[in-house]
């Protein structure tokens, strides 16, 4: 029963986080228009915009002009279903596994906006730095002085591999952890 809940959660913010990633870099709302094919502008309808079931049902292609729909879509939304899985059997249901979903999920945004662009938005990083600190503070797992000790401490580490490395890193690498 939980399980199945996290599974169909994951799957529902998987697909959010679909629209974040395509939305995001390009600083587009993510509440309007609704989504549509890039291709041909056909607005998608709620039953071809199914987690997965969709993609698999449509052959991967936009209905209406056949144009591929990229992979990313179905992948992301079953990483983020594992993963939501993966928090709530190790949690259970908990406040502690709703704040490691939500960390998982602002992760996998993080990730494919990083594969698709290069880039890690500010406007995902910062709230996200934040909002891992107040859950820590929330949940009690984490003193306060440890989660600034791990952002300072882990900012750092990577602050000086960029340094070090000449830029082999960008500095993204730190806003990440
Ligand atoms: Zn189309």
């Amino acid at each position: 029963m939980i399980i199945g809940f996290f599974v169909v959660v994951g799957l529902l913010i998987g697909s959010f986080l679909n629209v974040v990633i395509a939305r995001i870099p390009e600083r587009r709302s993510l509440w309007r228009p609704g989504s549509a094919c890039p291709g041909c502008g056909a607005s998608i309808a709620w039953h071809d915009n199914v987690p997965i079931l969709s993609f698999v049902a449509l052959r991967g292609r936009c209905r209406a002009c056949a144009m591929p729909i990229g992979s990313r879509y179905p992948i992301v939304e079953a990483v983020t279903a594992a993963l939501f899985t993966a928090a709530g059997l190790t949690f259970g249901p908990t406040p502690d596994a709703a704040v490691a979903a939500a960390l998982l999920a602002v992760l996998v945004a993080l990730t494919a906006i990083d594969l698709e662009w290069q880039i890690l938005p500010d406007v995902i990083t910062l709230p996200g730095i934040l909002a891992g600190v107040l859950a820590n503070l929330a949940t009690g797992r984490v003193s306060w002085r440890e989660s600034l000790l791990g952002i300072v401490v882990g900012g750092g580490l990577f602050l000086l591999i960029i340094l070090a490395s000449g830029g082999g890193m960008g500095a993204g690498d730190i806003a990440i952890i």
